[in-house]
C-alpha cells in the first residue's frame, strides 16, 4: 500500500482556497466591503495567510496573538486585527505585533495606551458593539462614551467601530441590528477623526445578508474566516455558489478491518467518553456462537484527540459508527478496504478547528501554489 503521505493528514489545496477567497473579495467588493482574511481556523499557517492575501483580502485577523506572532516571524508585514479582546497580560505583544485590536474594556485600552507609549507606537482599536447575539461587545447607550474616553488615550488611535453576530446565539444579522451599527457610527463620527471609518459588520455569518440585498449602509468591512475555508455561508452551511466546499480534506489510515456483529456483548456501563448503549442492549450472549447480523467494521488511527468526529462526513459515503480517543470507527458497507489504505473526509467548522490544532495531524499543502510557497520558504 503505498500512502500519498503521513497519516492522518489534513489536505489543504491552497489553489482552491485562492480561489474561494478572490470569488470573496470581488463579490464584497461590489457592496464597498473589504475582506479581513480570518487565519484563526489555521493557527495563523503563513503558507494559508499569504494565498489569501494574494487573492486581495485588505488585511489579516486571528484571535489569538500567538498566531499574529507566527505570521509575524514568517514575515507577513500586511495589516493585522486582533480580533478578540486582548488581555491586559498580553498588552505588549499586542502593540508589537498587531496593527488593530477589537476593544470593549477600558481597562484595557488603558493598557494598551501605556503599551503603546512605551513601544513608541501607535496602536489602532476597533469598539465593539453589543449588536443582541451577547457575545462581546459594548451596548449600544455606552459606545459613544467609550469613545470619547478612548479618543483621550495617548497613542491610541480610533479605526471605528466593530459588531460580531451569530456566534453564540445564532442572531442573523439583518437590516435591523446592521443599520443600529450604521447609526451608532453616524453618531460617533465627529468624535474620532478617523476618515474613513473602518465598521466591521460581522463574519461569514454575514454573507447572506449582503448577497440577499442587503442595506449596507455604512459597513464597509467583513471578517471572513469559514467561508473562504470550507466554502459555506454559516447560518444554514448552504455552499456559496462558485466557491469550492473540499479545499481541505482529512485523510486517515485503516488499522483493522474485521467482520464483527453491530451489537457488543457482556455487562454494559458507561463507555470512555459516557456513551449511552443503545435501548436495544446489548447482545444476551456471545454472538461469535451464533449466526448474528455483522458488518464490515473497519477502524482508522484517528480519534477526539486528532479531531472532532461529529463534524466528520466520509466522501465515500461510509458510516461513522463511534469514536474514542484514538479510534475511529466506520461501517463501509459491501467495500473490504484493505489494512493501510486511506479514508478521506470533509471536515465541517469543529472539525477543522480540532484537525488544525492537533499534533498528531500533519498539514499538507496541496496545488500549484504550493511550489511558490517552497520557493517563498527559501528566501
Ligand atoms: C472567528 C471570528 C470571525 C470569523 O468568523 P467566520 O465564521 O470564520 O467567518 C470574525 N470575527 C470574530 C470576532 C471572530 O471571533
Amino acid at each position: 500500500m503505498t500512502n500519498r503521505g503521513p497519516t492522518p493528514r489534513l489536505e489543504i489545496d491552497l489553489d482552491k482556497i485562492f480561489t474561494n477567497a478572490s470569488i470573496m473579495v470581488s463579490r464584497l467588493k461590489a457592496s464597498n466591503i473589504s475582506v479581513t482574511g480570518v487565519t484563526k481556523a489555521y493557527l495563523g499557517a503563513p503558507e494559508i495567510a499569504r494565498v489569501v492575501l494574494q487573492a486581495g483580502v485588505q488585511s489579516l485577523g486571528d484571535s489569538r496573538i500567538e498566531n499574529i506572532e507566527r505570521m509575524r516571524e514568517a514575515g507577513i508585514s500586511e495589516r493585522i486585527m486582533l480580533i478578540r479582546s486582548p488581555m491586559i497580560s498580553q498588552a505588549d505583544r499586542v502593540v508589537a505585533s498587531a496593527d488593530i485590536s477589537v476593544n470593549t474594556e477600558m481597562d484595557v485600552l488603558s493598557a494598551l495606551s501605556k503599551a503603546a507609549l512605551a513601544a513608541n507606537k501607535v496602536h489602532g482599536v476597533l469598539i465593539m458593539v453589543e449588536l443582541g447575539d451577547l457575545r462581546e461587545g459594548v451596548l449600544l447607550k455606552d459606545v459613544e462614551n467609550l469613545v470619547q474616553k478612548t479618543c483621550k488615550l495617548p497613542n491610541i488611535k480610533i479605526m471605528g467601530l466593530g459588531a460580531n453576530l451569530a456566534c453564540r446565539n445564532g442572531v442573523s444579522p439583518d437590516n435591523g441590528n446592521m443599520s443600529d451599527l450604521s447609526h451608532v457610527a453616524d453618531r460617533v463620527a465627529h468624535i474620532c477623526n478617523t476618515v474613513p471609518m473602518l465598521i466591521s459588520g460581522g463574519n461569514s455569518a454575514n454573507l447572506d445578508w449582503v448577497f440577499n440585498g442587503g442595506k449596507i449602509g455604512r459597513i464597509n468591512n467583513l471578517r471572513i474566516g469559514e467561508a473562504i475555508l470550507l466554502g459555506r455561508e454559516t447560518l444554514e452551511r448552504t455552499a456559496i455558489e462558485g466557491l469550492h466546499t473540499d479545499a481541505i480534506r482529512l485523510v486517515a489510515e485503516v488499522i483493522e478491518r474485521k467482520t464483527k456483529p453491530t451489537r457488543p456483548w457482556g455487562t454494559i456501563a458507561q463507555s470512555a467518553f459516557y456513551n449511552v448503549p443503545s435501548s436495544d442492549g446489548p447482545n444476551s450472549d456471545d454472538p461469535s456462537a451464533g449466526d448474528k447480523q455483522s458488518i464490515n467494521q473497519t477502524i482508522l488511527a484517528l480519534g477526539r484527540q486528532d479531531v472532532d468526529p461529529d463534524g466528520l462526513q466520509s466522501l465515500e459515503g461510509f458510516e461513522i459508527l463511534d469514536a474514542s480517543s484514538d479510534h475511529l470507527i466506520i461501517d463501509t458497507a459491501c467495500t473490504q478496504l484493505s489494512v493501510g489504505s486511506d479514508v478521506s473526509f470533509q471536515l465541517n467548522y469543529s472539525a477543522l478547528l480540532r484537525a488544525m490544532t492537533s499534533p498528531f495531524v500533519t498539514k499538507m499543502f496541496i496545488g500549484s501554489k504550493t511550489e511558490g510557497e517552497h520557493s517563498l520558504k527559501g528566501l
